[in-house]
């Protein structure tokens, strides 16, 4: 063939050459080219396809042993993988979002008592196997997941056991997405967590979780129970001083004893804190109040022995018992019993004897939750204010001050005592802004008093404090910057605190005092008598004055015991250089027995109420006229003893 091939010859060598390449249409690239020509187009296309057919093997070759690489290192990771999952006590499960099916280990089918299906299940299968009140959480967890507003799933729910009843489960997974971002596969573990959620670690009862569900169950079979919850009184205190390998000692002890009780046929759970609950369900034609009783007094029982704190030492324990039975009652809830029992508990613990939960404390519990309410209010809206029960002396017969004692009026529920919402304003939070409005309104108030009275000019405020307004650190400083704001000479203001202050917070207490009464403000320990007064006690706190309790002035007159004290306490007050001021004076026959003591600032109705503040000013004329019908008369049968301190 000459150089210049003719145009059938070229045909004839593309024809042969696209023949010979029709094998690679099946794959097959193991093939050599080669055409009878001595055209050199012919050959070099020929050279050419050669090749790359000699890469397509090279890259093929390369690809396959890179996909035996590729699924021996998935075989490993899967084999891995279910030696984990087999291992583990957990289930698995994949939801296919495309498919919307479900694949589950065997393990997932035992933890519900079921057996295994090879088939991936609908999520409805899923679903149908949870418990009803937990079905809509467990979707918004999904969903959150799916929707991508949450990273990971991460849910408890009940599953229906094949057996009866539901086990606790904790779901964990995570979400796997294509490239537009659309859920591919949501897949995770199931954990059963019924041990863990029902079970105190540190005594092995059931817990408050568990007790909680059967309380739930008897409400909805509607069947009567009782519910007794009780503290271990020393317990607090105790757990303080004690290790951590004691106190679990001393509660295994008191559970084993509350288990060894055969009557306990009871459920017996333990509590947070130091606390216990029994739940009885009583049978019909039984009286619950009766069975509640025998229940009680069997907890009683178990204090009767002394218990083992660490090797030889002993202690006696007790209880503190709240009750609630079920038929007592319409329509409860689950946290209606529980906040119920523990009320009752509580009533308990101050009066100490066994208190079951009643309409009384039901009623009790409902105003104080009104009040916690109307107090916010009332404290934005100045309805909490200072009256003043005027304080005088018994030796010159004249006004020296007030004390000032908080009041709410309140439109609809009418005058609220002090001895009512302080606790409740102490328990909620708001004791430091009704300390400040009372602080602020009493000092303002006698400010505008000495503006418009002259005879007012010398008369001072005492003002109670509570231990939580101390506690905080600035109070010192605030209160020193009321007064300048006010523009109130500080030596006509007093502080009342009581001893619990000095109880709980000793160094703060009195450090914060101390910089008060720096600062001219006179400071009087209140209820003196009803604490723990002693002598060396009293010495070292920074005080001016000190306030005898009523309880000790109250018919004073009949009773010689206390005319003792009262000598006693007002020798140690004198002994101390501290003015005193006897409190609660109503009868003549008291203000009398106390004139026997010596001289003293005193305060009770006999002279006059806590007066509003615009009260003052008739009063104040009418006490400086000598008009007042409670004045103290001027033939006081015994002579004053000592000269008094100068009240300010
Ligand atoms: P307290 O400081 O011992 O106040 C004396 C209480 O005895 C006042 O009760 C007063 O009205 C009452 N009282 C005064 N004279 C007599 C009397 O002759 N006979 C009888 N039966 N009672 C008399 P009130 O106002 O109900 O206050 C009760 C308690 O509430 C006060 O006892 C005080 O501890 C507390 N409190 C009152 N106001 C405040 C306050 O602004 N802050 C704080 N933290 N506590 C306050
Ligand atoms: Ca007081
Ligand atoms: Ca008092």
């Amino acid at each position: 063939m000459n150089k210049q091939a003719s145009a059938a010859d070229l045909q004839q060598v593309i024809m042969s050459i696209s023949d010979q390449l029709c094998a690679t249409v099946d794959n097959d690239y193991d093939i050599h080219i080669s055409v009878d020509t001595d055209d050199i187009h012919g050959q070099k296309l020929s050279l050419l396809i050669n090749f790359l057919l000699e890469n397509v093997r090279r890259h093929n070759r390369e690809l396959l042993q890179l996909n035996e690489d590729l699924e021996a290192r998935v075989k490993e990771r899967t084999e891995q993988l279910d030696m984990v999952i087999s291992g583990s006590s957990d289930g698995v499960w994949i939801w296919d979002a495309a498919k919307d099916s479900v694949s589950f280990s065997g393990h997932w089918y035992q933890m519900a008592g079921e057996k295994a299906l090879d088939d991936p299940q609908s999520p409805e299968y899923w679903l149908s196997r949870v418990h009803p009140k937990d079905v809509v959480r467990l979707k918004a967890a999904i969903r959150a997941v799916m929707e991508g507003s949450k990273a990971n799933l991460n849910a408890e729910y009940r599953i229906r056991h094949q057996s009866g009843g539901y086990r606790w489960m904790l779901c964990r997974g995570v979400c796997h997405r294509n490239e537009m971002g659309f859920p591919k596969l949501l897949a995770g573990t199931q954990t059963d967590i019924t041990y863990l959620r029902s079970v105190d670690p540190q005594t092995g009862l059931p817990n408050e979780h568990y007790l909680k569900e059967r309380v739930e169950d008897l409400l909805e079979a509607n069947l009567p129970f009782y519910t007794i919850v009780f503290t271990v009184r020393q317990l607090s205190s105790l757990t303080e001083s004690l290790d951590q390998q004691s106190t679990e000692a001393l509660h295994q002890e008191i559970s084993q004893r509350l288990l060894d009780q055969s009557h306990f046929t009871r459920l017996l759970a333990r509590l947070p804190g130091n606390s216990y609950a029994l739940l009885g369900q009583v049978s019909e034609g039984d009286n619950p109040h009766d069975q509640l009783q025998i229940e009680c007094s069997r907890i009683q029982q178990i204090f009767n022995t002394p218990y083992h704190i660490r090797g030889d030492s002993t202690q006696l324990l007790s209880a503190s018992v709240g009750a609630l039975v079920s038929t007592d009652w319409e329509n409860l809830t689950v946290e209606e019993v529980s906040k119920g029992t523990w009320l009752a508990e509580k009533t308990a613990r101050q009066t100490g004897k066994v208190c079951i939960y009643n309409q009384a404390l039901h009623q009790s519990h409902q105003r104080r939750l009104t009040l916690e309410k109307e107090l916010h209010l009332g404290l934005e809206n100045g309805m909490v204010k200072p009256y003043f029960q005027p304080i005088v002396s018994s030796t010159a017969q004249k006004l020296v001050g007030f004390e000032a004692l908080a009041r709410f009026e309140h439109p609809q529920m009418g005058m609220i005592s002090p001895g009512e919402f302080v606790p409740v304003a102490e328990q909620s939070g708001m004791m430091c802004d009704l300390g400040n409005a009372i602080l602020r309104g009493s000092i303002a108030g006698l400010k505008r008093l000495k503006a418009t009275l002259p005879a007012a000019a010398e008369l001072y405020v005492s003002v109670n404090i509570s231990v939580l307004q101390l506690m905080s650190e600035q109070f010192a400083r605030q209160l020193i910057q009321m007064t300048d704001d006010i523009g109130f000479d500080r030596q006509y203001l007093r502080l009342e605190v009581t001893e619990s202050l000095f109880v709980e917070n000793m160094e703060q207490a009195v450090q914060q005092l101390a910089q008060l009464r720096a600062a001219g403000i006179g400071i009087a320990l209140d209820d003196f008598g009803t604490g723990y007064s002693s002598l060396s006690y009293l010495r070292r706190l920074p005080i001016d004055v000190l306030k005898i309790d009523r309880s000790f002035v109250t018919r004073s007159h009949e009773d010689e015991s206390n005319v003792a004290i009262l000598r006693t306490v007002y020798d140690l007050a004198r002994e101390l250089s501290l003015e005193v001021i006897a409190e609660g004076i109503e009868s003549r026959e008291e203000l009398d027995v106390l004139n026997s003591l010596g001289p003293m600032s005193l305060q009770g109705y006999y002279f006059s109420k806590p007066l509003p503040e615009k009260m003052l000013g008739d009063f104040l004329s009418a006490w400086t006229k000598g008009n007042s019908p409670r004045q103290p008369q001027a033939d006081t049968k015994t002579a004053p003893r000592q000269q008094t301190r100068p009240s300010s």
